[in-house]
């Protein structure tokens, strides 16, 4: 039997879900080649005077993976102080990251953050108050800063990853720019670089939007010291077979042409930045889980097939309602359904829907948008079996609630380039879930 990658550009085989799924279910395995792959990709984004391409790490902050795509690639996006202290302790310097938060930098985090700044960690101000705590420091030291600009605009693939409307509060808006203006002014503060996020997975035709909106709107009226534009991440991936990945190239020579008229106006040559999470990891994450029980529920019921994986491990069916291509492969290797060749099942096969094993009605693979169950086709497995979940590698193991009902958090492993499979994340133990805890009685 043939023993073909399970996704296009991929060098995940049935025979290698089996290998790392022998070990542990659920399990997340990561693919090397596709990571480099889009790597090299978003490196190549047409540009008309440089282009940096910061990793969105909270899509997926495991530090092998970090360090992974930090070696010889991309630099870092972090939302948070903790996320710059864990990409930190996994041996990345301050000065490939920027720091983009709602948090404040008070107490021991503004010391914290003092000392990162001086080792070049880029400050993305997101309001007023931030500013205000940052600017003497930054002022003091000649540190640049850059601004978080709300566009009142935004796009993505939900309300909830719309980050660029008024129902976001992300960034400092426009009516509060003079205002910020003043503030730096008065410290003798710049911001040499300007930067919005509208949202993830949103319209490219949005995407491109932002790019007018970013330059005209407010690089050329009122940044005169930036010389870098931050159009942030949001890029599309297509995970379903019927979906449509933003096209880089086209978004990039979009770009390039408006900073290039930008320069033809202002003789101002801004370089380029942007931010992707998504597109970077997505597609590189299978997530391995073995199929324990079978049920249906009557004849207007539905059949179910219960895996040990389900929402404590991938979320974003229940979050957001999207799709993740599914793939069924036998206990040994062979591969019995893929969601990309539906159309090579016997047409009697019926649909079938997967569910996990918390005690939720919700914990599905499989949803629409209103949390209703969506059967899907797939072969029939037997107990034993591996049903994998494909476009697993952003916000899934990062944004998973895996201690739900006690369960562990999961194995991550990776699979390298030479066909190795290392282990990213040992299995959690059980004393883990508990260590902080205080009992009310000694025993
Ligand atoms: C989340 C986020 C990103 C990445 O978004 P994706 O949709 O994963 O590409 C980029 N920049 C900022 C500021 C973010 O908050």
């Amino acid at each position: 039997m043939s023993d073909n990658p399970i996704f296009k550009g991929s060098n995940v085989t049935p025979k290698v879900i089996a290998r790392a799924g022998r070990i542990s279910t659920p399990q997340y395995l990561y693919d090397e080649k596709i990571i480099v792959d889009k790597c090299k990709e978003v490196l190549a984004m047409p540009n008309a005077f440089g282009l940096n391409v910061r990793y969105a790490m909270k899509a997926n902050s495991n530090m092998a993976l970090l360090q992974l795509i930090t070696d010889d690639y991309l630099c870092l996006d972090c939302s948070s102080m903790g996320e710059v202290k864990r990409a930190h302790d996994a041996d990345i310097p301050y000065d490939i990251m920027m720091l983009t938060t709602q948090e404040v930098p008070i107490g021991e985090d503004r010391e914290k953050l003092e000392e990162m700044m001086l080792d070049g960690l880029k400050y993305n101000v997101c309001s007023l108050r931030q500013l205000g705590k940052v600017a003497d420091f930054a002022a003091e030291h000649d540190i640049p800063l850059s601004i978080r600009v709300h566009p009142g605009v935004g796009s993505g693939e939900s309300s909830t990853r719309n980050t660029g409307d008024k129902y976001s509060c992300f960034g400092i808006h426009l009516t509060d720019l003079e205002r910020a203006l003043e503030i730096a002014n008065d410290k003798g503060v710049i911001f040499d670089q300007v930067h919005d996020h509208i949202g993830s997975g949103g319209d490219p035709e949005k995407w491109r939007g932002n790019i007018d909106i970013l330059l005209q709107g407010f690089v050329g009226s009122y940044f005169p010291d930036a010389e870098t534009v931050s159009f942030g991440g949001g890029l599309r991936e297509a995970r379903m077979p019927d979906e449509t990945p933003a096209d880089i190239q086209e978004l990039g020579r979009y770009a390039a042409l408006k900073i290039e008229d930008f320069y033809e106006c202002t003789g101002r040559k801004l370089r380029m930045e942007i931010e992707p999470g998504t597109y970077v990891v997505a597609n590189s994450g299978f997530l391995i889980t073995k199929v324990i029980d079978k049920k249906q529920t009557g004849p207007d019921g539905f059949e179910f097939l219960i895996v040990d994986g389900g929402m404590e491990v991938n979320t974003r069916p229940l979050l957001y309602g999207s799709k993740h291509p599914f793939y069924v492969v036998s206990k040994d290797g062979e591969l019995l359904s893929s969601e990309f060749e539906l159309d090579k099942l016997d047409p009697n096969t019926s649909k079938k829907v997967i569910v996990g094993k918390c005690c939720e009605s919700g914990d599905s693979q499989s949803l629409d948008e209103e949390g209703h169950i969506l059967e899907r086709l797939m072969a029939d497995p037997k107990v034993g079996d591996y049903v994998v979940i494909g476009g697993a590698g952003a916000y899934c193991s990062s944004m998973s609630p895996f201690n739900y009902n006690s369960h562990l958090q999961c194995r991550e492993a990776l699979l390298r380039e030479d066909g190795a499979i290392n282990v990213i994340r040992m299995p959690q133990q059980r004393k883990q879930i508990t260590q902080n805890e205080k009992p009310l009685k000694k025993f």
